[in-house]
This record gives C-alpha cells, sequence and structure tokens, in this order.
C-alpha cells in the first residue's frame, strides 16, 4: 500500500479527520491499547524494525487506518514493510505515536532538516495532529531567526508544491528577500530552479510591497491556522 495515497494529504484538500478527533480518540483510547495486537514495522533498505500496538497507529494514522480496514495483506499478517522511508524519521514518528499530546522535540537548529522530514512524512501517512505540532515548531523557528535557503531549498525539492509546508516556505522566503534584499545573490540557485513557484512567490512579494506602512509581520509569525492541515470549523490543536 502506497502511503501517498493516504485521504489526509494536506495537498489533496481530502481532510477526512480533524485533529481535535484524532486527540479525543487518543485519550479514549490510550488506557486500552496494550491489548491491541502488535504490528511489526520494517522501514528503509535496512530494514530496521519497530513494533507498535494497531490501535495506537489506527488512532493517529488515517493511513494505517485505511490499511487495517482494507483486508490487504498486511492487515492480515500484521507485518508492514516501508522500503522508501527514513528509519530516523520513523524513529521520531515511533517516539511520538505513544505521547501525542505531550510536546513535540523542538525544531533545532543543527537539525532543521529532521523536523521538515518529520512533517513530510506526517503528511504522507496521514498524522494531522503531528503536521499541526511540528509547524508550530517550525514557524516559531522561521520567525524568530533568520530564514535558512538551505531548508527552504529541501523543501521545494522535497515536498508537494501543493502542501502548507511548501506554502509557507514560499511566503517566508519572498519576505526574507524584502527585508534583506542583501540576501539575493545567496537566493539566486533558489530563484533559477527550473519549478520554482514564481507565480506565488511574486504575488507574496507583491503584497508585501504594497502595504503601506512596510512593517509586514513574516508569514511564520502570524497567528491563525493558515498553514495549518486540521478541519475548518475544529477548534486548533496546538493554540
Ligand atoms: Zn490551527
Amino acid at each position: 500500500m502506497d502511503p501517498n495515497e493516504s485521504d489526509t494529504d494536506s495537498g489533496s484538500k481530502k481532510k477526512t479527520s480533524s485533529s481535535t478527533l484524532v486527540t479525543d480518540r487518543v485519550e479514549a483510547k490510550l488506557p486500552h491499547f496494550a491489548a491491541s495486537p502488535i504490528i511489526t514495522i520494517s522501514v528503509g533498505q535496512e530494514k530496521a524494525t519497530y513494533r507498535i500496538h494497531k490501535d495506537v497507529l489506527v488512532v493517529n494514522s488515517t493511513f494505517f487506518a485505511k490499511m487495517f480496514v482494507s483486508g490487504m495483506i498486511e492487515a492480515q499478517t500484521n507485518e508492514v514493510y516501508f522500503p522508501e522511508d527514513c528509519p530516523e524519521v520513523f524513529e521520531q514518528f515511533a517516539s511520538w505515536i505513544y505521547r501525542p499530546l505531550e510536546e513535540t522535540r523542538p525544531y533545532e537548529y543543527d537539525d532543521s532538516i529532521r523536523t521538515l522530514k518529520c512533517w513530510a512524512f506526517a503528511d504522507k501517512f496521514g498524522i494531522p495532529l503531528w503536521q499541526d505540532q511540528l509547524m508550530k515548531n517550525i514557524m516559531e523557528y522561521w520567525s524568530n531567526y533568520r530564514l535558512s535557503f538551505h531548508d527552504i531549498s529541501w523543501v521545494l525539492n522535497n515536498v508537494s508544491n501543493m502542501t502548507a509546508l511548501y506554502k509557507l516556505a514560499v511566503d517566508q522566503f519572498a519576505w526574507e528577500l524584502e527585508i534583506a534584499p542583501g540576501r539575493l545573490e545567496e537566493a539566486e540557485p533558489l530563484l533559477l530552479m527550473h519549478d520554482f513557484p514564481i507565480l506565488r512567490f511574486i504575488c507574496q512579494l507583491l503584497s508585501i510591497c504594497n502595504r503601506e506602512d512596510r512593517m509586514v509581520p513574516s508569514p511564520a509569525s502570524r497567528l491563525g491556522c493558515k498553514y495549518h492541515v486540521h478541519s475548518e470549523g475544529t477548534p486548533c490543536p496546538v493554540r
């Protein structure tokens, strides 16, 4: 089963599960998860192995929920293999999934790509609560520190252009160049990417330049749910 078929890929805009519902279900079900079957999950070419309770997977991930009700072979054997995924990221997921309501590990300067990879993983596997928690950390970091074009480059090259993370990266990139045009030369390789989202970039740049006060807050510093993936109309799980 391909995780890219997940219903909650934010790029598809089919938000079939709200983070709030996931949270409620976690609280309701976790007391009983120990009785549920253990799923053996192998990850990457090296086949790093993880063993996680089925109920915990199903509660937190729409991808796994779909897998285990579909009658696929994995649902019968309780064994799953994801050759294309990264064990380091899965390790983060395996740690998070038993404590989804606790603080997520913050965005760290020395290992910033890890947080971005976790967000992309959560998008692929339909884990909206984790996505919004990670997004909170990403936005806090990007609003407080100078933007790393290395991070932006990773997002543009590895994340669907329909996702919230991709849109934030482009918006934040335009804002950074508007307030710090001296970084233009540093940013040139990104601007020259053949599939660079030039229309969104220009629109974002114009919206900043047209502001009379010119004191436009960075996209990452804005409150609100513009870059969250939880369903509209449900309480935000990270505020
Ligand atoms: Zn929100």
